[in-house]
């Protein structure tokens, strides 16, 4: 590893859900941190990897923050100050920490300190969904382009207006409350009625939940995956590959929940 240095602040993606789906570098990162700063979707299990640390709860949801929970410019000075407390603090993002992770304010509050930085990469949940149901994001010959979008601005929930359709497989962050929404965003956005739709919550998790639906049923998956954090798969990567059973992946992996399609 490079010597970056006393006071340097690393950025590690848990990745999904379980704790065993952080990278083999991010435990050994993790280990060595003085503080460690985490979100809410993190493992609780994680703390094996460095039980003498302080832990710091900096979890929050969506852009504003559950009441009570640290903002965003709380959060930069808090990593300020342990950095130059501490020889390491590591800050724990579940997922990869460059997907809507709030990466780029984080890095230019530290870059403005003069404190030195590294970023360690996790599997974000796009990626966990797809192995969850074994539906690859991509496809030979009609699944070219995936996008990444989030369903929530600063301003709020997006509208039927902004809609695009900007890759043959689109997945949306942070859309589990606005279903219905997102319906009428993408049948306004061109894509046809009966695309393919898979909705996979707390993938990387025991209780993972998956369903599949079209484009226009889409708002039925409210009920199951309410509460719990989901991605929405659209179009190409969405699609079950054939031969492959529905909930195939969640099965093999021994998880106790399994899929409850809902397309009509
Ligand atoms: N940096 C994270 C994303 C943080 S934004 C990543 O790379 O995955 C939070 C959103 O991520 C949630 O609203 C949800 O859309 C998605 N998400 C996070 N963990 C998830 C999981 N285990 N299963 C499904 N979606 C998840």
């Amino acid at each position: 590893m490079a010597n970056l240095g006393p006071g340097r602040v690393i950025f590690i993606g848990a990745g999904p859900g379980a704790a065993d789906l952080i990278t083999v570098r991010g435990a050994a990162r993790l280990a060595q941190a003085d503080v460690v700063l985490f979100d809410a979707l993190t493992d609780p299990a994680l703390r094996a990897h460095a039980p003498d640390a302080k832990w710091v709860d900096v979890g929050k949801r969506g852009y504003t923050g559950a009441p009570g929970s640290p903002d965003q410019a709380t959060i930069n000075a808090l990593l300020v100050t342990y950095a130059r407390e501490v020889d390491v603090v590591v800050r724990l993002k579940g997922g990869d920490p460059s997907v809507f992770g709030r990466l780029e304010e984080e890095l230019e509050a530290l870059a403005e300190a003069g404190i030195a930085c590294e970023v360690v990469p996790g599997v974000t949940a796009a990626i966990a969904a797809a192995a969850a149901t074994q539906r690859p994001l991509t496809r030979r010959g009609n699944g070219r382009s995936v996008s990444l979008t989030t369903a929530m601005t600063r301003e709020g929930p997006l509208r039927g207006a902004q809609a695009t359709r900007s890759a043959d497989t689109e997945v949306f962050y942070m859309g589990g409350k606005q279903l219905a929404a997102l319906s009428r965003r993408l049948l306004a956005a061109g894509w046809p009625p009966d695309t393919p739709v898979s909705v996979v919550s707390r993938a990387g998790w025991p209780d993972q939940r998956h369903s599949e639906h079209t484009a226009a049923s889409l708002a039925h998956a409210g009920a199951l995956h309410a509460g719990r954090p989901a991605v929405v798969t659209v179009g190409a990567g969405a699609a079950a590959v054939p031969g492959v059973p529905a909930g195939a992946g969640l099965r093999d992996a021994g998880h106790t929940e399994c899929t409850a399609g809902t397309t009509p």
